[in-house]
């Protein structure tokens, strides 16, 4: 079978970069195309070059149409409002869309799902094996432990992130929140400051730290009388995000259009 053929948009991003390098390493992908936004300054490089892989013949454009129509998926990690997009178009194309992009709005959410009745999606605001395997443990750990235990998120992420809390720690969040069998949205406690109170039974409270190079650091603290339980995961380095990235899409080629997480992918899911 021929490779599948992947472009990165936001190629030039941090991620972007990371992503064209799993490409490079990964039997049975290659990369077809390379989309920035206007005005970016690395339009016209070679993206192979700019990803420290040596020339690979593809030019980073930002005119993604003839890009896509050569391609059977996008790898995607970008802002919300170009992911919005995107989904539009690889709908249209009936592609598959790995979306990796984190901050969305509950309105954006509902873009992905439109989209995803006809292009194949899988989103996650973490592509790891390890995050998505915490989830599951956060899940279990909160159906098993009594209300009495307070569930808290921490998170740790460099300086240049600009959403908060990170989707990874959303996504933590939401697991814990299942698990109690409660929706994250009414649960949930993002910011303290000043008088607030004492914390409310049941809360779902996040602490977001930023600074540094610091990849991504989360922990889930189930804190109860007398005792503390602590989940934790480090990444240490971008490149298990590019990975999963690939892997996602690979699973998700010749696969119905939906939307899927990357659970579904790493077989995580539970019944
Ligand atoms: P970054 O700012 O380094 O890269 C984003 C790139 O997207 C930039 O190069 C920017 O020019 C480009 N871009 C913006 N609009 C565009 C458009 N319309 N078309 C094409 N390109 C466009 O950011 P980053 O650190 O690479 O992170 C990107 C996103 O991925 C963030 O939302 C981040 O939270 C998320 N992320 C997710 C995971 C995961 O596993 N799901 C892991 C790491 C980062």
């Amino acid at each position: 079978m021929a490779d599948m053929a992947l472009v990165v948009v936001g190629a030039a991003g941090r991620m972007g970069r990371t992503l064209i390098r799993a490409i490079a390493e990964t039997d049975g992908v290659r990369l077809s195309g390379a989309v920035e936004r206007e005005g970016a300054a690395d339009l016209g490089k070679d993206a192979g070059e700019l990803a420290g892989v040596g020339n690979l013949g593809v030019t980073i454009s930002d005119d993604p149409l003839p890009v896509f129509a050569k391609a059977d998926g996008l790898l995607d990690f970008t802002t919300p409002a170009a992911s919005i997009t995107y989904a539009g178009y690889a709908a249209q194309a009936r592609l598959v869309h790995v979306i990796g992009t984190t901050g969305m709005s509950a309105e954006d959410e509902e873009a992905v799902k439109a989209a995803a009745r006809h292009a194949t999606i899988v989103k996650s605001g973490n592509m790891s094996l390890g995050v998505n395997l915490l989830a599951v443990l956060v899940e279990q750990a909160a159906r098993a432990l009594p209300a009495d235990f307070d569930v808290e998120v921490l998170e740790m992420h460099h300086r240049h992130k600009v959403d908060a809390p990170s989707g990874t720690a959303l996504l933590l969040g939401k697991a814990a929140a299942d698990g109690r069998g409660v929706g994250l949205e009414n649960a949930s406690v993002r910011v303290r400051d000043g008088h607030t109170g004492p914390r409310p039974d049941g809360a779902i409270g996040f602490a977001t730290l930023r600074g540094g190079s610091v990849v991504g650091d989360h922990s889930v603290i189930f804190a109860g009388p007398g005792e503390r339980l602590t989940i934790t995961h480090n990444a240490e380095d971008r490149s298990l995000f590019a990975s999963g990235a690939v892997r996602a899409a690979l699973w998700a080629h010749g696969r119905k259009p939906g939307l899927y997480s990357m659970r579904d992918v790493l077989g995580l899911t539970q019944n």
